[in-house]
């Protein structure tokens, strides 16, 4: 899906230019093509040259320290965010049981349809234009090596105040309503591209195709960013530790789980 990465000289932030994704609310979920990812070290080649005698150690050390650095570089996903807010035991089971919970392809159907319908319908100047728009780049890979979270931002906009703003355009209806999983999905988009491009993010943008095209305005405050990092670490934490979170309080959530068979319920 990406086709350009670059590192950027000024932080740890890396982008990668990629195509749109979407997600439903409550359920929504990432393609399988963005899930987390382990980095691991390379490992010995056939036929690679034996070091020469006094080398071996230090190449043993070097090996030993990218094995620890790669221990260390584990990345949470949007997707990976979604699903804690859905039911943090998601993560146990995904990421430490390796269980998938086989909706990927559920959720990559209903990407393909947000496309088409964004590609189609979707006038995206108009949309810009109506949020005093300057410049925008358009799906945007970012990653934080600072809160080991990575996702793609659907637009960046840069507006008129110098500010910048994440637009997510989302295949569904507007109820009046916005669900947490789209203000902490804004959010955390919004850390990425603080910390990429170094612009202040104050608020962000949700275009509801099927609600012609209603864009709503997400206001972020401190407390909503300071929230959208907690995630990050408590998921960081399930994944690291290994540890059995709560499952979800929504014990409705529970009746067509794909885990219900062998989750332990409280
Ligand atoms: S059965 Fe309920 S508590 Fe258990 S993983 Fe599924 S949604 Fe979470």
């Amino acid at each position: 899906m990406a086709d350009q990465a670059k590192t950027d000289a000024g932080t740890d932030a890396t982008r990668t230019r990629a195509c749109g994704r979407e997600c439903e609310p409550e359920q929504a979920r990432e393609s399988a093509g963005a899930r987390s990812q382990v980095s691991v070290p390379e490992g010995g080649r056939e036929g690679a040259q034996e070091p020469a005698p006094g080398q071996a150690e230090g190449e043993r050390e070097r090996v030993r320290e990218r094995a620890g650095q790669a221990e260390q570089e584990i990345f949470v996903t949007v997707s990976d965010a979604l699903e804690y807010l859905f039911c943090p035991r998601f993560i146990f089971f995904e990421r430490c049981l390796m269980i998938p919970e086989h909706q990927e392809k559920r959720y990559k159907v209903l990407k393909g349809r947000e496309l088409h319908e964004v590609r189609e319908k979707v006038n995206r100047d108009y949309v810009r234009k109506r949020l005093n728009c300057v410049r925008k780049e358009i799906a945007v890979y970012l990653t934080s090596r600072k809160y080991h979270f990575k996702g793609e931002v659907d637009e960046v906009l840069f507006l008129e105040d110098g500010t910048a703003a994440p637009l997510d355009y989302k295949f569904a209806e507007f109820k009046n309503t916005i669900y947490r999983t789209h203000k902490y999905q804004a959010a955390l988009y919004g850390l990425l591209i603080m910390e990429h491009f170094g612009v202040e993010v104050k608020k962000g943008f949700v275009c509801y195709t099927r609600s012609n095209n209603q864009v709503v305005e997400i206001d972020f405050r401190e407390k909503d960013y300071e929230k959208a990092r907690q995630i990050v670490r408590e998921i960081l934490e399930i994944i690291q530790r290994g540890y059995y979170p709560e499952g979800t309080k929504q014990k409705a959530r529970c009746v067509d789980c794909t885990y219900r068979n062998i989750c332990i319920r409280n």
